[in-house]
């Protein structure tokens, strides 16, 4: 059976980039006939407000998406939530450090600022990790330990490259120490999303990741951690971002882009997803179509492949 997700991460309200990358995932399932689950990316609580989760859920009813199983919690058809799953985390992360993959980071963001190496380049999390406290003593270690709690960092294999054919972005390689180690649990004991994503994926058996090509940059780390955990590596499809007039990515700036904006001023949620389809390359020109509607002919080749340059108050 195949599955596929939708797992915003509830920092803000929904907007059409969120939108459009969750009728993709719908429709990609829907239209295979699998399973498509919700999950709340709530790991990082001091982003996270359970208002914004709930609108999330109203905004995705609204446009005509719906999912398949969730836990006992809230109603039949709540979703998988990250904050609630923390034990399945913390497993994985017992599971890598008896491995010996992780090691203590005692740097400060000025000390990896600092530190970047360029040959690891940038990576969609921030600066690449110049890999400062790898090599460490033991008794470096004790001494940093006496002033700072450590992150704990996933030592990326030496030597390795990661190659996968992505379903939308086609075949990519990226080099050994793309990206650099990065943090598996954080300093003040947060699990990270690349361990939480990668467990819960697993977990929750799910086989086609479709996201947006923002987090192209995410997946060797994620398959690197699939294969030190042992577990299954899903097919990923990354579909190109949405950008405004200005060429930049769609955000606030742009305006009218909160999908409960539209939903409140009475816009009908057909004529949303009619626009999210025609700039997705699914229908050749705007018009109101429910999200149902589009799952016959659906096909992933009609996604343009470059970032998409739209003009958001035509919708
Ligand atoms: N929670 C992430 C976000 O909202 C998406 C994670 C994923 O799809 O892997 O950007």
């Amino acid at each position: 059976m195949r599955r596929g997700r939708f797992a915003p991460t509830p920092s803000g309200k929904m907007h059409l980039g969120n939108a459009r990358t969750a009728l993709l995932s719908w429709l990609h399932m829907r239209s295979l006939g699998g399973e498509f689950i919700l999950r709340m990316e709530d790991i990082d609580t001091a982003r996270s407000r359970k208002e914004w989760a709930e609108l999330a859920l109203t905004d995705l009813r609204w446009l005509g998406l719906d999912w398949d199983e969730g836990p006992d919690i809230g109603g039949p058809y709540a979703p998988y939530t990250q904050s609630e799953r923390l034990e399945r985390y913390e497993a994985a992360f017992r599971q890598l450090e008896a491995k010996g993959s992780l090691y203590p980071c005692y740097c400060s963001r000025a000390d990896i600022l600092a530190a970047v190496s360029a040959p690891h380049g940038l990576s969609s999390e921030g600066p690449a990790y110049a890999g400062t406290c790898r090599h460490l003593t033991p008794a470096e270690r004790a001494t940093r330990g006496l002033h700072k709690e450590p992150s704990l960092r996933f030592a990326l294999p030496e030597g390795q490259e990661v190659i996968f054919t992505d379903g939308i972005a086609g075949p990519q390689t990226f080099p050994p120490g793309s990206g650099g180690d990065f943090v598996i649990r954080r300093a003040d004991g947060l699990y990270s999303y690349q361990l939480s994503v990668v467990v819960d994926d697993a977990d929750m058996l799910i086989t086609d990741v479709l996201r947006g090509s923002d987090l192209l940059d995410s997946t060797p780390r994620q398959i690197l951690l699939c294969e030190a955990l042992g577990l299954e590596i899903p097919e990923f499809l990354h579909v190109p971002l949405l950008n405004g007039p200005d060429g930049k990515r769609l955000a606030k700036r742009h305006g009218g882009i909160a999908i409960s904006a539209h939903r409140e001023s009475g816009t009908p949620p057909e004529r949303l997803v009619g626009w999210l389809a025609y700039v997705s390359g699914l229908i050749d020109r705007p018009q109101p179509v429910s999200a149902s509607e589009l799952i016959d002919s659906f096909d992933l080749a009609l996604i343009p492949r470059e970032p998409i340059v739209v003009d958001v108050p035509h919708i």
